[in-house]
């Protein structure tokens, strides 16, 4: 718990600036040598759980600046190296098919809480979903989180009336629909670009996917989404 409050602590003195907490800082850098074991040993387990805490805590001070800084950027600049799923699997919007189906297209999508206050909550845009009784099978938060809303095996219930360029129609019944969190009037960001670009590369490695749309080339006359999404950027980032 000591080393918990310590590390907030540590970091936070770094953020705030340097210069006007030296002294603190000094004084917290003591800490660890009155009882060294336990304390080094539970720091070992804190950089095993928690990406963004200083790796390397007995270190001088300025290395321990550059290093928080190089990470909040590599977030924002490096693909990630797999893609990490969160399940909050929903039980309504969606249907089991009869036997196992054929999955050839995605279908993107955009949305947000057009109902509450907070137009980006995940728990908002389910109860959305949850009322007009649909769902994709992943939707994707503005931080590139990718929530499981539905198994890829189930029919979920996102496309509508529509038909595909090659006249087939019952999208759904042979789709993923992947949903980013976006406005009309911004765009989808680029930890959301990074995500989508990820989810659908590990999809196009379990299925033959042959189709990449949005869900307005499909339903021209009753969609308009995914709402301003840069599919020159998105192409050019799953070569
Ligand atoms: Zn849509």
């Amino acid at each position: 718990m000591i080393i918990g409050i310590w590390s907030v602590n540590h970091t936070a003195s770094n953020q705030a600036s340097l210069e006007n907490t030296i002294k603190p800082a000094a004084v917290i850098f003591e800490i660890p040598k009155v009882s060294e074991k336990p304390l080094i040993e539970e720091e070992i387990v804190l950089e095993e759980t928690e990406e963004a805490v200083v790796p390397e805590d007995n270190q001088v001070e300025p290395e321990l600046e550059e290093e928080i800084v190089i990470e909040e950027e590599s977030k924002e600049d490096l693909p990630i190296a797999e893609v990490n799923i969160i399940d909050k699997l929903v039980n309504w919007g969606h249907h089991v098919p009869a036997g196992s189906r054929v999955i050839d297209t995605v279908i993107i999508h955009s949305c947000y809480d057009a109902l509450g206050d907070e137009p980006y909550s995940i728990d908002g845009i389910l109860a959305e979903f949850k009322i007009y009784k649909v769902a994709p099978h992943y939707l994707i938060g503005r931080d590139g989180a990718i929530y499981r809303l539905v198994i890829d095996q189930n029919i979920a219930w996102h496309a509508g009336v529509s038909e595909m360029p090659d006249g087939r129609t019952s999208v759904n019944k042979f789709s993923l629909g992947i949903e980013l969190i976006n406005l009309k009037t911004n765009t989808p960001t680029e930890a959301q670009y990074i995500a989508l670009v990820e989810l659908v590369e590990f999809l196009k490695g379990e299925y033959e996917i042959k189709h990449i749309l949005g869900h307005d080339q499909i339903a021209p006359e009753r969609k308009t989404d995914p709402w301003n999404f840069d599919w020159e950027r998105f192409n050019k980032m799953m070569e």
